[in-house]
């Protein structure tokens, strides 16, 4: 089997059991979610849902974060990793998307990495989540572990990742892919220990049973 066909084997295999997933921060419009994306970097999506509640009641809106006392907002998002270049960022991100955007979030991958603190993987969430479109794979250290462990890259560079993925993927699949992939790494392919004998992809998978 090519590695094309078996990319492809992979896709439907998880998709058949968890559809359409959806990113696990909890948010309710695009401003949010671009500013809870930003937040999750090598931080969980718990730890954003625990300070987002308060941080989007303290800033509803673009204006009110572009002007932000920057120690304040800090104080808002402690708990989360690195959050004092994080506040920096969403104050310079705010400004940006006032100034460039007319206060909307775009909606290509070109705009979105023009804005400060969104990374390519943030694009791609955003794209997904708000605009349903796909113009790449989303690619964290989940794809980066589970996408090397099906023996589908032997990269470890997420731009790199995501170039192989989009190579044997057909564009049809890069939404739901990244996303039962980071739900089967963050729950049943962890790093320490894959639970293989839970895995749907154990028939499959160059790697199952041998970690
Ligand atoms: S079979 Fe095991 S190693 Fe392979 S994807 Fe599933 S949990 Fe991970």
């Amino acid at each position: 089997m090519d590695l094309s066909t078996r990319a492809i084997e992979i896709a439907e295999l998880l998709q058949k059991n968890n559809d359409s997933p959806e990113t696990e921060l909890t948010t309710s419009n695009e401003r949010e979610l671009l500013i809870a994306v930003c937040l999750s970097a090598q931080t969980t999506d718990k730890k954003v849902n625990d300070v987002t509640p308060a941080l989007f009641k303290k800033y509803p809106s673009w204006e009110t974060l572009a002007d932000a006392n920057l120690e304040e907002l800090q104080s808002y998002i402690r708990q989360v990793n690195f959050h004092k270049g994080k506040a920096e960022r969403l104050i310079k991100a705010s400004r940006y998307i006032l100034d460039n955007f007319n206060g909307k979030v775009p909606d290509t991958i070109e705009s979105l990495i023009e804005i400060p603190g969104v990374a390519r993987k943030s694009a791609n969430v955003i794209l997904n989540e708000v605009f349903d479109k796909a113009e790449g794979v989303v690619v964290d250290t989940h794809v980066t572990r589970v996408s090397n462990r099906l023996g589908l890259t032997s990269n470890q560079d997420p731009k790199k990742i995501e170039k192989d993925l989009m190579a044997i993927l057909p564009k049809k699949y890069w939404r739901n892919f990244s996303g039962n992939i980071v739900l089967l790494g963050r729950y049943v392919c962890k790093a320490r220990k894959p639970a293989c004998d839970k895995c749907h992809l154990n028939q499959i998978c160059p790697s199952a049973f041998k970690i």
